[in-house]
């Protein structure tokens, strides 16, 4: 019984150490008063998990401002170099490798371009492993500072027993990536399909920052969404959830890859489009041809006419998300949606205000995300940053930081 309560002690302290580290995380610098109000922990508690924190070396404070009238008060940050993160962007063309702080400031970064027809997992886990030692020996950081290493991978990533990565385009079934890496790297690791990782990195520092509820919809050859509630990704039974480019916008339309018909993606994916359009357009790739289509449509018909359709299912398919989660922010991302979004974000607008219901349309935004294409390194660096959050990762050599 004694034991008992003890654990519900100890874990009720976890959780308020986990729920202010957060809230100075992500709302730093801020002061005593500024957590108490934000997390409703009493002052008493904030002092108290405020000095372990500055006695771990996690937190310190960073001068002062003005309270009205009152004494000034003292302002907390997160110190940087209490441990490092890792995020590795694997992309069609190359991994990249990324070294960040706890601010996520980078301080190094290994690039190794791939062979278009050389996917093999093994290329890509010794790329990977390359990378790590490549960043922290020019760093100067040592494994044990590391909280983890976070892995932005394409296709869909099985989180079961064993991580394993379906990945359609690099011709991989049930890959067990993490064994695979773990085989040569001792550091923590966390895998997720890139699109999520981007999508994360867009709602922690970029056009989602601050808001509880959002969908990242993230438009490329292909459609993918992922839909965070309090700050956490939904992932459902399957960790397909967010399938949004198969929601049916046509009964009995297009076909679709998936095999269904009329899915939203057989329409607004920058596959779809240009095959919509079916005509020759300049560029060897998706995206030189449909920024092509985009110029094309001030002095041709057909091509405003493909764009405006495109308009007009991608506001659809907002409206949607809208009447089902009622988020307080949708962000437009990916290349071809930040593409589509900067030339027709009205439009966009305008169609999800026609098919989505008044009371839920009037209390969300629609965005176009801030970080580019590009951020999907960023982004699987936020996953151990995640984990150090919740109260999961550590340095291993805490002894530096507290000095
Ligand atoms: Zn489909």
């Amino acid at each position: 019984m004694l034991e008992r309560r003890r654990s519900t002690i100890r874990d009720l302290r976890r959780d308020n150490r986990s729920v202010l580290l957060s809230s100075l995380y992500f709302d730093q610098p801020c002061s005593r008063h500024d957590l108490s109000e934000a997390t409703g922990l009493s002052p008493a508690s904030v002092s108290n998990v405020i000095r372990e924190l500055i006695r771990d070396g996690i937190a310190a404070e960073a001068g002062s401002v003005d309270s009205d009238g009152g004494r000034p008060r003292i302002l907390l940050q997160i110190n940087p170099d209490y441990g490092y993160v890792v995020g590795v962007d694997v992309g069609e063309t190359r991994v990249l490798v990324e070294l960040f702080d706890l601010m996520m400031t980078e301080r190094g970064k290994a690039d190794y371009p791939l062979d278009p027809r050389q996917h093999g997992p093994d290329v890509i886990v010794d790329a990977i492993v390359s990378g790590l030692d490549a960043v922290l020996s020019c760093a100067g950081v040592s494994p044990a500072e590391v909280l983890g290493v976070g892995v932005g991978v394409p296709g869909i990533v099985e989180h079961g027993p064993e991580v394993l990565v379906h990945g359609q385009t690099f011709g991989w079934e049930s890959v067990p990536l993490q064994r695979l890496l773990q085989a040569g790297t001792p550091l923590p690791l966390h895998i997720d399909n890139g699109a999520k990782t981007m999508a994360q990195a867009e709602l922690w520092f970029g056009a989602g920052r601050g808001a509880q509820h959002a969908v990242v919809c993230l438009i490329g050859s292909g459609v993918g969404a992922s839909i965070i509630t309090s700050r956490n990704t939904v992932r459902g039974l399957t960790s397909t959830a967010a399938e949004w480019g198969h929601t049916t916008v046509v009964v009995g339309g297009r076909p679709c890859r998936c095999g269904a018909r009329g899915c939203l993606e057989a329409y607004v994916g920058a596959e779809a489009i240009l095959d919509r359009f079916g005509q020759p357009l300049p560029g060897d790739d998706e995206e030189s041809a449909l920024a092509a289509l985009i110029d094309l449509a001030a002095t041709s018909e057909p091509a405003q006419q493909i764009l405006a359709e495109t308009a007009l299912y991608v506001g659809v398919g907002i409206a949607d998300l809208i009447n089902l989660i009622s988020p307080e922010r949708i962000i437009l991302g990916g290349w071809a949606g930040l593409l589509l979004g900067e030339r027709m974000l009205p439009q966009i607008r305008a169609a999800a205000r026609e098919h989505s219901l008044s009371h839920p349309f009037a209390r969300t935004s629609i965005e176009l995300g801030r970080l580019g294409p590009d951020a999907v390194g960023l982004g699987a660096a936020t996953l151990p940053i995640e984990h150090f959050l919740n109260g999961t990762a550590q340095a291993r050599d805490s002894g530096h930081a507290a000095s």
